[in-house]
This record gives C-alpha cells, structure tokens and sequence, in this order.
C-alpha cells in the first residue's frame, strides 16, 4: 500500500533501504535526504489525504500545506483496471497520466491559485473502466488560508508604468507565457525531488504583496534567491526547457517543463546556457546570475506553476516526486 510505502517518511532512516526495496520505482532515497539537509529553506515533510473508493482505488493528495498556491501531489492507486480518471476542482479538470509503463499508478498535479479562497474545497474523482463504465467519489479538503507579507520598495518609474511603446512586447510575451503553461506535456519528465537552483538564502517570499513607490501593489509569483552575479544557476528537476530567451520583465528567462503541467522558471539571468527544445537534467547549470530585466541588483527569482495556478515554488522540495525511469533507482 503506498500509504504504508510513505510512512517511512516519518519513521527516519532505518526503514528507508527497505522501502527501497520493496518500491524501486519510487526509491526517494539519499537523494531526496540530500534536498532535505541542504538547506533549512527546505521544509521537511508534507501532509496526506486520502480517499478510497468502493471499488478499492486509493487516492493520495500530499502537500506541504493545504493552502492555496502550494502544489498538491496526487498519486492513484487503481485497484482495477481502469483507462482515464481525472479529478474535477472547481472549473478544472486534472487529468491522471501514468507515470512508468511497469508501474500501476498514476499521478496528477493540482493547485488552487495563490489568491483563490481558503475553505473546504470538493475534490472530484472520476475513474474510467475498461467496458466503459465510470465511477465518481468525491473527498472535501479544508484549504487553509496562508499569511503573506506585505513590503513598501522603492523602484524606478517604469516598473511601476512601463512606457507605452513597451505595450505590445508586454502582451505579446504575456501570450507567449500562456501559451507555454497551457501545454501538458503527457508525462512525467522530472526525475526525483526538486532541489534549490542556487544555495543561497531568500529575501523575498512567495505571495510577498508589494507596494511600489506607495502606489501600486503587487503579488510576487516567486521566491528571490540572493545570489552574485555570474554564479551558476541549476535545473531544480529534469525536464525540457520551453523557453530561453529575453523578456521585459523577467529579462533572461529559462522555462523548464517538468511534465504534467507543472514548470519552474529561472529569471533575471545575465548569461542562458539551454536552448529551447533542449533537454535538461536536475541540478544541470541552465544559466548563470544576473539582473537582466526589470530587477534591482543580482539575484535569482525562481518560480513555479501550472496552467490554473501560481505555486510557491518552496512547496515543489517538500513532495516525494517519482524517480523517472527503473534504471535510475538502481542504488550503486
Ligand atoms: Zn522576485
């Protein structure tokens, strides 16, 4: 059972060769421990909910938090045979894929939007089977409301008010980006847990509402990371960069699709060291640092999401993601 499976989570150390053993797909091994301990940015563990239908398929939702703007995991365990299943959160539909041909289970990535409201939230459940028939069930997850910052920061007048002849590379990069996050890559191309792209520390969170020059506010989609100009900037998981190149606001940007939906970028960089199309692999140096873009100084702004919602990238370290292919979890 994989409840069992993720137990050892909790239990430490001792458990985890056996684990390992008994689940090869998912080893979550030193590796993950490594993301643990490199940072105390990281947070240690998730909470699960679970749900298990008539017909014996166990559904599995891990978060660090269930809050809005956090990544949800869901990971179904079908106890038959089934060929589609998806879950329904209110407008959207979160279709299940298979993650490994050998393994008999399927995950999806969900999140509520930063800004959505806290509260119960019905999760809906829908299985296929292979004659056709389909079941629903639905589990109610309270969704807690989270506490931002609020910050006052002095920037140039153009970041508050891009000048109008800026206007249409604005829209047309805001639709580049759209266009991007709407595509479902239909697997799973990460490869284990998330790492920090860069080991320094933070000085401004997700959710941290701004208010420049006294006037305009804003919400920050991602995490800074102070940083020194020209250091390297690393892949947070496997996946294929979607884009590599110069925006106004984010200047040098690298997009990394993780598969599922779910993509990491990398901005403010002064050098890009992928192409888009180009195959990455976790800890992979994508780019080095900068403050290309609208920036104030040398960092990195690292940030997540998915189609429907801006994800707090922090929440990414926290879940236990599948290792990628069989051979990858062979420990040497
Ligand atoms: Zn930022």
């Amino acid at each position: 059972m994989i409840g069992n499976k993720f137990g050892f989570w909790k239990m430490g150390l001792a458990t985890m060769a056996l684990s390992f053993v008994l689940w090869p797909f998912w080893p979550l091994n030193s590796v993950f421990l490594r993301a643990e301990t490199k940072s105390s940015l990281s947070p240690v563990g998730f909470e699960e909910r679970l749900l298990a239908t008539a017909s014996g398929d166990r559904l599995h939702l891990f978060a660090r938090r269930f809050q809005p703007g956090e990544l949800i995991l869901a990971r179904l365990e079908p106890g038959n045979k089934i060929i589609g299943a998806w879950i329904g959160l209110n407008q959207h539909r979160y279709q299940f894929l298979k993650i490994l041909a050998e393994n008999p289970e399927y995950i999806a990535f969900i999140s509520l939007d930063a800004t959505a409201e806290p509260g119960d939230v019905l999760f809906r459940l829908t299985i296929v089977r292979p004659d056709k028939t389909w079941e629903a069930s639905e589990l109610m997850v309270k969704m807690e409301a989270k506490e931002y910052r609020k910050r006052k920061i002095q920037v140039a007048p153009e970041y508050v008010q891009p000048p109008t002849e800026v206007q249409e590379r604005i829209e047309r990069e805001a639709e580049l980006l759209r266009a991007i996050f709407s595509v479902v890559s239909p697997s799973w191309l990460g490869d284990g847990p998330f790492l920090l792209p860069h080991h320094g520390k933070l000085s401004a969170y997700f959710g941290d509402q701004r208010v420049y020059n006294e006037r305009v506010s804003s919400f920050h989609n991602g995490v800074d990371i102070i940083a020194s100009w020209g250091e390297p900037v690393r892949a947070a998981n496997s996946g294929r960069v979607v884009a590599a190149s110069s925006f106004y606001f984010s200047g040098k940007m690298v997009v990394i699709d993780h598969g599922l939906g779910l993509f990491t970028s990398y901005n403010h960089l002064s050098r890009l060291l992928v192409r888009r199309g180009q195959e990455v692999k976790r800890g992979e140096i994508i780019g080095l640092v900068g403050s290309s873009g609208l920036s104030t100084g040398a960092h990195l702004h690292w940030s997540a999401r998915i189609a429907t919602a801006r994800v707090d990238p922090l929440s990414l370290l926290a879940l236990p993601f599948p290792v990628r292919t069989a051979s990858n979890s062979q420990r040497k």
